[in-house]
């Protein structure tokens, strides 16, 4: 059967006015508010139909719905820029529109056709294309989302689901000016095993990761660093970033990551970073880092600067890594110039004042 994936619009009768608009734009708080309009897919009978953006507003859902017990849950998070010429790019949306299926296979629940994906996100762009900010570091962060709604209690996949997008315009998201993070390397909780669900983006690994993150706060860091689940050794990611370590190779920086083991989500940012290591002439690896070396590296000058990436942020320095007895510093807490480099690269490239070279903006 052909998808159909054009979007019917039904309008909000009850919109922001425009000086009500600007003035949540004028005091962004990401998270908490949202655009007029949500985008809207139904699936049942073995198809996705009836693609809606409609007015932003409560779901109606069975109180057996089987999202609500057994969790059945995926998400992702991308972005749309505001360009120089006042048009609109999603940044990389196919390939979340990926990772959104490969979460889905994992969790038992229907792929998406890519139209969907990124027709739901061209068409509540279109509509809400007020809501895209303008100024310096900010965007419009999109929420696609899938839920599982038969009204069931048996544990088994549901056979029917429903696919949202949702819409928060982001502010700068270091106000104050970009400064470091200080993290936690955990040892007491881990986020994903072997076979486990930790490369899928689904809403129980964050479920699961803040009593860690509360353990991390509790020792006056800002972050979690996670390790493997079996030495809790190897380092794997942060609470929503993954991590790279700056060594040298001849005075020569060589960007290094935690290579996919399978319980890492794979960072839309993390493989944007590796390509775009190139174009500023660093080498990039992926590999195992056993917590022990990088602290000793550090230690020694062989690893110059820690950084964390990830769409929300897009590039965080890391100044300070603790866990139970130890305590290192990074770069004397200061942004390195690596971090630096990469991170004015891909703001350039998102907000279409560098050139798209890869390809990677798609025009709403
Ligand atoms: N790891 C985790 C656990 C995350 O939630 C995120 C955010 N999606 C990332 C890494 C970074 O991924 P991306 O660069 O695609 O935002």
């Amino acid at each position: 059967m052909a998808i159909n994936s054009t979007f019917k619009i039904t309008p909000s009768t009850n919109p922001l006015s425009a000086a009500e608009r600007e003035q949540k734009l004028q005091a962004i708080q990401f998270g908490r508010v949202f655009t007029d309009h949500m985008a809207v897919v139904k699936y049942s009978n073995g198809t996705w139909h009836d693609p809606e953006v409609k007015p932003y507003g409560p779901l109606s859902l069975d109180p057996s719905a089987s999202v609500l017990h057994y969790g059945q849950a995926i998400f992702e998070g991308f972005k749309a820029y505001r360009q120089p010429d006042g048009s609109v790019s999603l940044f990389r949306p196919e390939q979340n529109g990926e990772r959104f299926n490969r979460s889905a296979a994992r969790l038992a629940m229907p792929a998406i056709p890519k139209e969907i994906f990124i027709g739901a996100a061209e068409a509540l762009v279109a509509v809400d294309q007020a809501w895209v900010p303008s100024g310096s570091g900010e965007s419009l962060y999109l929420r696609p989302f899938m839920i599982a709604t038969d009204p069931y209690l048996g544990v088994r996949p549901s056979n029917e689901y429903l696919f949202l997008l949702i819409a928060s315009p982001a502010g700068e998201y270091f106000p104050q000016g970009l400064k470091p993070v200080s993290v936690w390397a955990s040892k007491e909780y881990v986020r994903a095993a072997p076979g486990g669900t930790g490369e899928a983006k689904c809403a129980g690994n964050y479920a699961a990761s803040l009593l860690a993150q509360a353990e991390a706060t509790q020792h006056g860091c800002d972050q979690v660093i996670w390790l493997d689940a079996i030495e809790r050794e190897y380092i794997e990611e942060m609470g929503g970033m993954n991590l790279f370590f700056v060594y040298r190779e001849n005075g020569e920086p060589v960007i290094v990551t935690p290579g996919l083991t399978g319980t890492l989500l794979p960072g839309i940012t993390r493989s944007t970073l590796l390509q775009l290591a190139g174009d500023l002439g660093y080498k990039a690896e992926e590999r195992r880092l056993a917590l022990t070396n990088v602290l000793q590296d550090i230690a020694s000058g062989a690893i110059s600067e820690v950084f964390a990436c990830g769409t929300a942020a897009v590039i965080t320095p890391v100044g300070l890594i603790k866990g139970r007895g130890f305590e290192q510093g990074i770069n004397n807490n200061e942004n390195g110039p690596v971090a630096l480099a990469l991170r004015d690269a891909l703001l350039g490239i998102q907000r279409g004042t560098a050139a798209d070279t890869h390809g990677w903006l798609h025009q709403v």
